[in-house]
């Protein structure tokens, strides 16, 4: 139990911890050591898992890797950390992420306080005591004065849209549920459902050994090559040399990485050096054509035609039969509207004897049955099937949080048009309550591992900040959570995401808000706005003692 002890020393409540952190990814893992050993606070994580890990523990299929480089692509607090650990490869694959996510676990002594195998169903703000009730599936409820969400942007796979999944007699594998290592595909007939970021991934690797592999895509994505290989030494030593610059860098790029070359406008230039260019990023691999190239790309449509337009050609040069090129190469919507996803040999893949692309959008999917798949025209038989089928992204684990705040008001009637935030952060009416990487913050528009750490950070400095003061609580005012979903909007309506169907959006879910889940003016506008929100005396919230002092 936790005394809170106010200025005039008397205990204001009594809860089980100080904090109650949900989650033991990138975030949580963090979270937890930097409030319990950095503010001395007593911490209880509570993770749906078995381990650690988050995505990478949830996330097995074949060909899963990070597509930001992984010396950028990790944690950047701990000085010691960044320079002991080595990465293999430029782009860390998914067992080496979650060997790093084990080794941070273990070095920082972090598992002692995570309750496994534990879903937190529900959490009710108690006004009267000023603390979080959190309640767990296995029926235990737990008090603490403040909650911060690590429950991830990615990690409620979406429920498929066609019926007969449970009918299917073969193995059925989803790509972002996926614990099993070592399914092999050899001679099988497998079915992928989905092309996003994990099924091009699952696609290339999958392809090697199967005996007959059908791609089932309705829309066909922008992929661009990853140039993934063995970690080269020499860029290694040369960051390690510099961490601490490369790690500011970071943080001042739009997207979290420390890419120096992009250039004002795609359109300012002649045509052989935008080709020159875009060749220069393609060939670098990762996303350099993506953020590296022109500013304009996501938000000026005739830039963006420039890009999907090489991308395009590029695509043609790769296959060779020009039916199926065609079919591959997007077209309709924009570059970049949808998450770009990274590739290797992915549309070589489609010259193999042994892989067929199906086109769900002029014939669906209509049901899965017990032998295969059948759709509008076909009927097809596999002995395995892969749903790449993508997430409830960014509001589906928070809505699954069973969150109830002031007043009874439960988080899934306030969002029920979309999310409503202050800094991507904090909910009016929620408070004491930290999302990390929440919708309208720059999350997935960001190198992640520094997006937590910034959150994280935040929630830490808002937390002493109210215990140097005896304060209690921090909540968003109504006031500064209509403005910042207002400035976010307005941001987001000057790009070219609000005109494609995408996840960004909430499109790829039945009935979800169509509206833009992330904050698009990028890590440098959105850490000012932070920064000066703290410098101003948490500008935009309230802070007070707890309601009814409990002696
Ligand atoms: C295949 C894949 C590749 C990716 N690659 C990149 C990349 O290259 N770069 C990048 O920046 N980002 C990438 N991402 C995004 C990735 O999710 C983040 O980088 C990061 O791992 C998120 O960490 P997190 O701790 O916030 O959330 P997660 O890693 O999703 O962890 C959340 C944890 O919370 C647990 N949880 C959720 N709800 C509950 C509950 N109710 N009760 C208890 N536990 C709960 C989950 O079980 C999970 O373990 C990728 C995502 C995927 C799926």
């Amino acid at each position: 139990m936790t005394a809170i002890i106010d200025e005039q020393n008397t205990a204001t409540a009594v809860t089980d911890f100080d904090a109650i952190v949900i989650g033991a990814g990138f975030a949580g893992l963090y979270a937890l050591h930097k409030l319990r050993d950095q503010l001395g606070l007593s911490v209880r994580v509570y993770e749906a898992a078995s381990d650690v890990g988050g995505t990478w523990y949830w996330n097995r299929y074949p060909g899963a890797r990070c597509d930001i480089e992984s010396v950028h692509y990790s944690y950047s607090f701990s000085e010691e950390l960044q320079q002991d650990w080595e990465w293999s490869e430029r782009f860390a694959g998914q067992p080496e992420i979650l060997l790093y996510l084990n080794h941070v676990a273990d070095r920082f002594d972090l598992r002692k306080d995570i309750v496994f195998d534990t879903r937190v169903n529900s959490m009710v703000w108690d006004d009267d005591a000023s603390l979080w009730r959190v309640g767990t599936e296995l029926g235990d409820t737990v008090t603490a004065r403040y909650v911060i969400s690590g429950a991830g942007n990615l990690s409620v796979p979406k429920t498929p849209e066609f019926d007969g999944v449970e009918s299917f007699r073969g193995q059925v594998h989803l790509t972002g549920n996926w614990l099993d290592e070592n399914i092999d595909f050899t001679g099988q007939r497998v079915a992928i459902i989905g092309t996003g970021s994990s099924g091009i991934q699952a696609i290339s690797e999958i392809a090697k050994t199967a005996g007959h592999l059908s791609v089932f895509q309705r829309t066909p994505n922008y992929a661009t090559p990853i140039v993934n290989g063995p970690a080269d030494p020499d860029v290694i030593s040369a960051v390690k040399a510099n961490y601490a610059q490369v790690r500011e860098a970071s943080r001042n790029h739009f997207l979290g990485v420390p890419y120096t070359q992009v250039q004002p406008s795609a359109l300012a230039v002649s045509a052989e050096e935008r080709r020159r260019t875009f060749d220069e990023r393609w060939n670098a691999g990762g996303f350099q054509l993506f953020i590296d190239s022109y500013q304009d790309i996501l938000f000026d449509k005739n830039a963006n035609d420039t890009i999907a337009e090489y991308i395009r050609e590029r695509i043609h040069e790769r296959v060779n039969d020009p039916a199926v090129a065609h079919l591959l190469a997007p077209k309709g919507y924009p570059y970049g509207t949808k998450r770009p996803p990274l590739e290797t040999n992915y549309y070589e893949v489609f010259n193999q004897d042994n892989v067929t692309l199906v086109d769900i959008k002029t014939t669906p999917i209509e049901s899965i049955t017990e032998t295969g798949v059948r759709t509008a025209d076909a009927e097809y038989e596999f002995d395995i099937i892969v749903l790449a089928t993508g997430f409830d992204a960014m509001t589906g684990p928070l809505m699954k949080l069973g969150i109830v705040g002031r007043d009874g008001l439960k988080l899934s009637d306030k969002w029920a048009h979309g999310p409503r935030t202050y800094l991507g952060l904090t909910v009016s009416g929620f408070p004491n309550l930290f999302l990390i990487t929440g919708p309208q913050s720059p999350s997935v528009l960001y190198n992640m591992p520094l997006a937590i750490e910034d959150h994280v950070d935040f929630a830490a400095e808002a937390i002493t900040y109210m215990r140097d003061r005896g304060l209690d609580v921090i909540e968003a005012t109504l006031e500064s959570e209509d403005n910042w979903v207002a400035h976010a909007l307005e941001i987001s309506s000057k790009t070219l995401l609000p005109e494609t169907d995408s996840w960004y959006m909430g499109a790829n879910i039945p009935g979800k808000p169509r509206i833009c889940l992330l904050y698009v003016g990028g890590a440098p506008a959105y850490r000012a706005t932070c920064d000066d929100v703290v410098a101003n005396g948490y500008a935009g919230f309230t802070l007070d003692r707890a309601a009814v002092p409990v002696s």
